[in-house]
């Protein structure tokens, strides 16, 4: 089936009470891993390209693996540009058959962010297709920050409310303590301030960097009201782990398919468990 947008997984996630795996894709055996692992889950799932899989894979090719998967998919299948950078950007993915893109404006003053997200819905709006922002800032794990910035870092619940209300956008990704790529210690995650965000805005939230969040938590976070869930780190990991198996059990080995095959599946195994964790297997 084609794309499904990304609101209308969510807003079927807000009924059922859980949340829907958004994991990053840059490969064709990550983009099979990812569809592979929702049917065999009967789960929707949302592809996710970065700016580092456009760069890598090209738009072209992504759109076109995504899209072949999609079409032949039992389940509905969603195509989201992750950290979308600029309104030129967004355009272009919108052009090329996304039908779910996130502007990230969380690097601007406040106002600027509400005007350039209310800028991408105007158009995104006509065509179909959701939108996520983000407020706050979702570090990496490599930032080396102290408490207060850390807390500085972190999404303000009204004006959460103050930045939903005014742009209408579909979900919104805060910041409540993860950050992104791999945790050196066990991550902190301010449950009061999902609450809070959670009381004050209607939409569904986004929790980016959960890789490497322990399960409850990431159950806590879904019960609070995360209804997106961002996994990339766990995939890289798991399908690595798996070639470099393979490499070092038979260093003479040459054949590429039989180094990302095991890496593919190793990819859809832990994308299966991710599925079942956010409670979305057998909603699709
Ligand atoms: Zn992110």
């Amino acid at each position: 089936m084609p794309f499904v947008p990304v609101d209308v997984l969510l807003k079927r996630a807000e009924e059922g009470q859980y949340a829907v795996g958004a994991f990053n894709c840059n490969n064709m055996e990550i983009v099979q891993a990812i569809v592979a692992a929702a049917e065999a889950e009967r789960a929707p799932v949302i592809l996710q390209a970065s700016q580092g899989a456009i760069k890598y894979a090209g738009l072209d090719f992504i759109v076109a693996m995504a899209r072949q998967a999609a079409e032949k998919a039992s389940v509905p299948v969603a195509l989201h540009l992750d950290h979308g950078t600029s309104f030129a950007q967004v355009m272009q993915c919108i052009r090329a058959g996304f039908s779910s893109v996130m502007i990230d404006g969380s690097k601007l003053p406040l106002e600027e962010n509400i005007a350039l997200t209310r800028q991408v819905l105007a158009v995104a709006r006509a065509v179909g297709v959701s939108v996520e922002a983000e407020l706050g800032k979702i570090g990496g794990t490599e930032d080396d920050i102290s408490v207060a910035d850390w807390e500085a870092m972190l999404t303000d619940p009204e004006e959460a409310r103050y930045f939903v209300e005014q742009t209408g956008v579909d979900s919104l990704a805060i910041a409540i303590g993860t950050a992104h790529g791999r945790y050196k210690g066990e991550p902190r995650l301010d449950f009061d301030r999902l609450a809070r965000v959670r009381s004050l805005v209607q939409v569904p939230i986004v929790l980016h960097g959960s890789s490497g969040v322990p399960d409850e938590a990431i159950r806590r976070a879904i019960a609070l009201g995360v209804r997106k869930v961002n996994i990339d780190t766990n995939i890289r990991e798991a399908f690595v782990a798996a070639a470099r198996r393979v490499v070092d059990a038979h260093p003479e080995e040459i054949d590429p398919r039989k180094i990302l095959g095991p890496a593919r599946e190793a990819a859809t195994e832990i994308i299966r468990e991710k599925i079942r964790l956010f409670g979305s297997s057998g909603k699709a």
